[in-house]
């Protein structure tokens, strides 16, 4: 074929497709560019998957009059001006290839007016040409809405995924912008519905509550900078999880650089070096963090979607993640081991109300105890434990039992969820989920998000016996749950664990949904059980290839061996 210079159709096509690969790009450069224009708030609204509709509306600064048009075409930008500024990129947006390129494959109208005029300014842009532009009256700030996406390139729309799939990327996007910027106020509206919010109070633990649930948020350990620290160094801030709070996927870890959502694989290794020897295989810390180094010291120019970075100096980064994660979980919260538990005191009458030492909750306990090294490795964590003799029941809540080596106490729910989550994932895997029929089917009604998640999960849960039928709209019908389930209430467990399953993010959520069914079915503390039950659960629990911790990775038994015992009462 004879060489041709494309025409500006073709061209602007091609160009837009490296920007706007599905509708969770146009929201991520729409987002970019509100907070480069120093918004406070953001909503955000989808609809049709962000097929249909994508709107964000900021209060940011607006763009002047007689700067819109510019705003529409390629390499215009108002970020940088010359290749020095190159070298120090500190907004987000940089290559004015996002508006043009989003014009280019949707139908674009904007509205903005800046702090100094009285009116705004309405453009209306198809096939990347004005077809009106007006003054209109509106609030300070921006807000552009895209339409019919891709209409005009069928092969892209082709590779679209579900909308379900397409607003679970919005979602998360939105969530992790929301990490990034605590101080901003974002919502999604998915439909017509309420997807997300964040209240913009710059409270980084609070987003963490919107974004993974309160749980989750109180228990994220913050990461200690130190006072004065050398600001030519790069600076390691955010939230990392406990090692009793784990989850089975890589998906929860967020990494910022100066600010910018990035996936960087030499992050994520340097955080997984800090647990190292602390986690149980295949379970994976949930982190958001943010690196900043000056400008200089990176390239964001990697890829049109800049997603990617480069960093001048990878080692010092490497080392300044790792070292600072492994400085946060050594100072905090280590898990309790045999060896970390506290040693028992002696009780004198004034002392008796701040002991017992063994009957805290063993969280708190270990904080009291620093780890002065690490634990060897994960290995007692999986060691199985000996046959125990059922003594009674403490606070209908623990069992006490006697070993060959002293006293435990078990945990009588974490202990439950074990044995149950190991059956439920051994009959999933045998393919033979133990499934319980109802007579009657029962009808749920669930939110958007909900559905995403059941529609998302949908092979899973038939996985462990849920059998589900669509209804209509909203409804659904329950014909058969899980065995474990049984005499709980089965919509509300449903939507307990899909609730749960929105904590996360996309990828193979089986283990997931099988701790989530294992939580359920397990017995509540505060229950009494028979002397007879409690054996039960004790000889099932001596039987689970990891009977010390529960699937979230917290321990089921305290242990006070004999020795502590001897030592706490004066007899060695
Ligand atoms: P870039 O962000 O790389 O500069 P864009 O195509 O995304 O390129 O935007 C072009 C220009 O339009 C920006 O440089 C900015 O000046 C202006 N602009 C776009 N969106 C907004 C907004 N929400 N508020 C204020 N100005 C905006
Ligand atoms: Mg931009």
């Amino acid at each position: 074929m004879q060489i041709k210079v494309l025409s500006p159709d073709v061209a602007s096509k091609i160009a837009a497709g490296e920007v706007v690969e599905r509708p969770a790009s146009v929201v991520k450069e729409l987002l970019e560019n509100s907070l480069d224009a120093g918004a406070t708030q953001i909503a955000i609204e989808v609809q049709g998957g962000g097929v249909r509709l994508i709107r964000v509306v900021d209060n940011g600064a607006g763009i002047p009059p007689e700067e819109v048009d510019l705003a529409f075409e390629r390499f215009a930008t108002s970020k940088v001006a010359t290749t020095d500024d190159l070298e120090g990129i500190s907004s987000l947006g940089f290559r004015g290839e996002a508006l043009p390129s989003i014009a280019a494959v949707s139908e674009v109208t904007m509205v903005t007016r800046s702090r100094d005029e009285l009116s705004g300014i309405f453009v209306n842009i198809k096939d990347g040409a004005i077809l009106e532009k007006a003054k209109r009256g509106c609030p300070i700030g921006t807000t552009v809405t895209v339409r019919n996406l891709f209409r005009n390139v069928p092969a892209r729309l082709k590779f679209l995924k579900s909308t379900a799939t397409e607003n679970g990327h919005i979602s998360n996007l939105v969530a992790q912008y929301s990490l990034a910027f605590p101080e901003v106020r974002f919502t999604l509206l998915i439909d017509g519905r309420t997807a997300f919010r964040s209240t913009g109070s710059g409270n980084l633990r609070e987003v963490l509550g919107a974004v993974y649930g309160l749980e989750v948020a109180r228990a994220m350990l913050l990461i200690e900078t130190k006072e004065g620290a050398d600001p030519l160094l790069p600076g390691v801030t955010g939230f990392v999880s406990p090692i009793t709070l784990t989850r089975a996927s890589r998906s929860y870890l967020s990494f910022f650089v100066n600010r910018r959502w990035v996936q960087s694989r030499m992050a994520t290794y340097a955080l997984e070096e800090a647990y190292q020897g602390l986690l149980m295989v295949g379970r994976h810390p949930i982190a958001v963090i943010n690196i900043s180094l000056p400008p200089q010291e990176l390239d964001v120019n990697v890829h049109p979607t800049k997603n990617e970075v480069r960093f001048r100096n990878e080692r010092d980064i490497f080392s300044a993640v790792q070292r600072a994660v492994r400085a946060t979980l050594t100072a905090q919260a280590p898990m309790p081991t045999l060896d970390t538990l506290p040693q028992p005191q002696p009780v004198s009458a004034s002392q008796a109300e701040h002991l017992p030492a063994f009957a805290a909750r063993p969280e708190e306990a270990a904080i009291r105890t620093p780890l002065a090294t690490p634990p060897q490795s994960a290995e007692p964590v999986a060691k199985s434990i000996p046959i125990l003799r059922v003594v009674g029941q403490l606070a209908n809540t623990y069992v006490i039992a006697e070993g060959p080596d002293g006293m435990y106490l078990i945990d009588q729910h974490a202990a439950h969820e074990r044995v149950l989550f190991e059956k439920i994932r051994n009959e999933r895997s045998r393919r033979a989920p133990e499934v319980q029929g109802l007579l009657e089917p029962v009808t749920v009604e669930l939110t958007v998000r909900q559905q995403e998640l059941l529609e998302i999960q949908a092979e899973a849960l038939s996985e462990y016996g849920f059998g589900i039928e669509h209804f209509g709209e909203r409804t659904y019908l329950v014909r058969s749950m899980p065995a474990v389930l049984r005499g709980q209430n089965v919509a509300q467990s449903l939507v307990e664990v899909l609730d749960f399953l929105a904590e996360g993010e996309k990828g193979d959520r089986r283990e997931d949904i099988a701790a989530s069914l294992a939580c359920h079915g397990a017995v509540r503390a505060g229950q009494a059980l028979s002397h007879e039950e409690m054996r039960d659960l004790i000889r099932q629990l001596e039987q689970a290839s990891q009977p010390r911790t529960c699937p979230h990775g917290r321990p089921t038994m305290i242990h006070l061996s004999s020795l502590q015992l001897e030592k706490g009462f004066g007899r060695r």
